[in-house]
């Protein structure tokens, strides 16, 4: 079985090692496909993207990157893209860029209109919170829907080939402090988001960093919706989204079986500009 990770971080956004330190890891494990994903730059300041020169820096070692180990290891250049609305997103122009082989859509915050801030819905839980009553006047249920429905919009611009940890709204939410992710309405609302694949041709990824950083309990997206994405046919892919080399493969093997138990038989990884089906 080909063994990959498209999603993967490093020191120059919010993660930990050098690119040789992930490639060295991945060869320790005998996988055989790893992408790198920094965060793509965003219209405001942050300590968790890269910087316009971060990303210039990026491109060329990672190229050299795979020159060097290029008989022992197939490497792919992407980025993790957040969807910012109107303020930016995977589809604008600028991320055309010919040296990347793949983008990750992700959805990592919403605009809070009193302190006209992106708050992330995956940072410290005050800042959620602080969004949730800024916001959504402490209503829940409307900040999830708003989540899932800036997910739909991101989904229909396109631009992108791997949908990020697509219910990432739910990783502050351990132990069901702000929503019970089994009442009627939360599911309505994420099976309504997955509806919007149907048609496209975007990946999910199964996405175990929830489960590395001891935030979340369950892969992104949720057992309950692997097994709806299934029943549409949605082609899944397994990363990660490691931010050290230690965890390029992490909650892998356990990750497999779950999709068997769910009823897939194969997952999806990139290679040589296309995807590949195999059997698990
Ligand atoms: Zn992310
Ligand atoms: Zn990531």
């Amino acid at each position: 079985m080909i063994i990959s990770n498209y999603h993967s971080h490093f020191k120059l956004d919010d993660g930990n090692g050098e690119l040789h330190d992930y490639a060295e890891y991945a060869l320790s494990q005998g996988m055989n496909i790893i992408g790198t994903s920094p965060h793509a730059p965003v219209y405001y300041e942050n300590d968790w993207t890269m910087t316009e020169d971060g990303l210039s820096q990026y491109l060329q070692e990672v190229k050299a990157l795979k020159k060097e180990y290029k008989e022992r290891l197939e490497i792919y250049t992407g980025l993790e893209i957040d969807y910012l609305g109107k303020n930016g997103g995977p589809n604008d122009d600028k991320w055309n860029i010919p040296e990347l082989d793949y983008k990750i859509g992700s959805v990592h915050s919403m605009l809070d209109p009193v302190t006209n801030s992106e708050l992330a819905v995956d940072g410290p839980v005050e800042e959620l919170e602080m969004l949730l009553k800024n916001r959504f006047n402490g209503n829940i249920k409307e900040l999830v829907k708003k989540y899932f429905q800036i997910e739909e919009e991101m989904i229909a611009k396109g631009g992108f080939d791997i949908l990020g940890h697509c219910d990432l709204i739910k990783k502050r939410n351990m132990n069901n402090r702000f929503f019970d992710e089994n009442e009627s309405w939360y599911k309505k609302l994420a099976a309504e988001m997955l509806d919007t694949l149907k048609g496209s041709d975007l990946i999910v990824e199964v996405n175990t960093g929830g489960i590395s950083r001891k935030a979340t309990k369950d892969v992104y997206p949720s057992p309950w919706m692997l097994k709806r994405c299934l029943e549409m046919n949605i082609p899944l892919t397994l990363s990660s989204d490691a931010h050290k080399p230690q965890n390029l493969n992490f909650y892998f093997k356990e990750s497999i079986e779950l999709l068997k138990s769910t009823g897939y038989r194969e997952i999806y990884f990139f290679s040589n500009g296309i995807w590949h089906s195999q059997p698990i």
